[in-house]
């Protein structure tokens, strides 16, 4: 049976960032891939900030900068927040799946594609022995010092591990048009549950005169395609012409939510497969790239003093919490409280959103990685704002005192 030092299960941005660290330690690293290429299927949208592509190295698959967002209420009611630099980056995502690939390759990783991780075996001399299986159906047995599992939102290595999956998968549908009216320069959120109950919908340019528009929602039993249909309707409705002609689809899910555990006896989990996804958004590829960092000075440490035990490895749960916990933990408080709003209340929130100051303030400090910051500085600006959730307020805190948590801290945008 084969032995290798690191199994890496998932080639997405989380995996080969971690391998590429690894890697460029002089780890022997194996990155294993179920599909045929690495990149492909495209599973999301693609919009990053300038932090993500600062840690992927590259900025060669940037399709288009944006400015900024247009964000709809429920009865299209709009407000825009333009800044004069860009503010983030669409992009070509299996670009950049495959360019950070090529990076952790040249740093010494293996990669093999075509390979899927099926479960854990048991226990072998100084490691974890793995069942993969060819894309023809050849089983492969590998011996593993430690197994990385970055094999996104249904992770199969959580599953072998016996570590707990998020909390909530929300359902997503996304549809690529080749042309389509819209201000290249700024994205769209479209408000309200008709649309999207439970996140929001999307309309973003490509870079190329057309847009991908999708939807991601609560799983609650219809589905995400009628959202999306819905929220096809909206855009018609605003541009005053449908959308035409898409050249393609993606069904996938978002994991939001706190999994408790991200490590255990010889093992990690990374991006989706951990839960690092921020909950305002559903965006994981910063986030994810910056746990599998996270991860990969723990796995070194672990890996040069042999010891790759729960207890040792649980350094990386306690370094993910410093570093995103606090974020998390607001982003939540706040989607429980978006959760619960009524396509009224949301009209409410938008008209708040447009009295003096406001767009400014959303435009000084909006960051997408760290969006509860601006959030924070809106709640005390506008008590307006407040004063539309005493109902949620109440809800959430029983008999409290109708205080949100504090909000304030934030790291400066130009910092990691
Ligand atoms: C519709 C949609 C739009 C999105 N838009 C954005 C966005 O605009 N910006 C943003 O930041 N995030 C966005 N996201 C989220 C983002 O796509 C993910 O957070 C990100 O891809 C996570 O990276 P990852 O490396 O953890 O997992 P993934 O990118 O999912 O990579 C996991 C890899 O593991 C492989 N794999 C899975 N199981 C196995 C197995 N058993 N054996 C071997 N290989 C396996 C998969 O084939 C895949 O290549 C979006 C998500 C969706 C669904």
């Amino acid at each position: 049976m084969e032995r290798v030092e690191v199994l890496v299960v998932g080639a997405g941005p989380a995996g080969s960032v971690l391998a590429a660290r690894l890697a460029a330690q002089g780890h022997d690293v194996r990155v294993v891939e179920e599909h045929a290429k690495v990149g492909y299927p495209v599973q999301c949208a693609g919009l990053v900030s300038a932090r993500a592509l600062a840690l992927a190295g590259t900025t060669d698959v940037v399709r288009q900068p944006v400015h900024g967002a247009t964000v709809l209420s429920p009865s299209l009611n709009a407000i825009s927040f333009r800044a004069p630099e860009p503010r983030a980056f669409v992009i070509d995502r299996a670009g950049l799946d495959i360019a950070l690939a090529d990076r952790a390759a040249r740093s010494g990783a293996r990669y093999e594609t075509g390979l899927r991780f099926d479960r854990r075996m048991g226990e072998v001399e100084g490691g974890v022995r793995v069942a993969l299986t060819r894309r023809d159906g050849e089983p492969v047995e590998l011996a593993a010092r430690l197994v990385v599992g970055a094999d996104g939102v249904s992770s199969a290595v959580a599953r072998a591990f016996r570590l707990r999956r998020p909390v909530e998968i929300l359902p997503a549908f996304e549809a690529e048009f080749p042309s389509s009216p819209g201000d290249p320069d700024l994205v769209e959120v479209y408000l309200g549950l008709r649309v999207s109950p439970g996140l929001f919908g999307w309309w973003i340019p490509d870079g190329h005169g057309g847009a991908r528009v999708g939807v991601a929602t609560h799983a609650d039993g219809t589905p995400a395609r009628a959202y999306y249909e819905a929220l096809l309707r909206q855009l018609e409705q605003r541009h005053g012409a449908p959308l035409r002609n898409p050249t393609g689809y993606l069904v996938s899910g978002i994991p939001i939510g706190t999994v408790p555990r991200l490590s255990g006896d010889r093992v990690l989990l990374v991006g989706d497969a951990a839960g690092q996804v921020k909950p305002l958004s559903g965006g994981g590829i910063y986030t994810g790239m910056r746990g599998a960092e996270l991860a990969a000075e723990v796995a070194h440490a672990a890996l040069a003093a042999d010891d790759l035990s729960a207890a040792r490895l649980q350094e990386y749960d306690a370094r993910w919490r410093d570093a995103f916990g606090a974020e998390f933990d607001r982003a939540l408080f706040l989607r429980r409280l978006f959760l619960r709003c009524t396509d009224e209340e949301l009209e409410a929130v938008l008209t708040a959103l447009q009295q003096a100051g406001t767009t400014e303030t959303i435009v000084a400090f909006g960051d997408i990685d760290f969006p509860t910051h601006v959030a924070g500085k809106l709640l005390r600006q506008s008590p307006s704002l407040v004063r539309l959730f005493p109902k949620a307020l109440g809800a959430l805190w029983g008999g409290e005192p109708r205080r949100a948590p504090d909000l304030e801290p934030g790291p400066d945008r130009l910092q990691r």
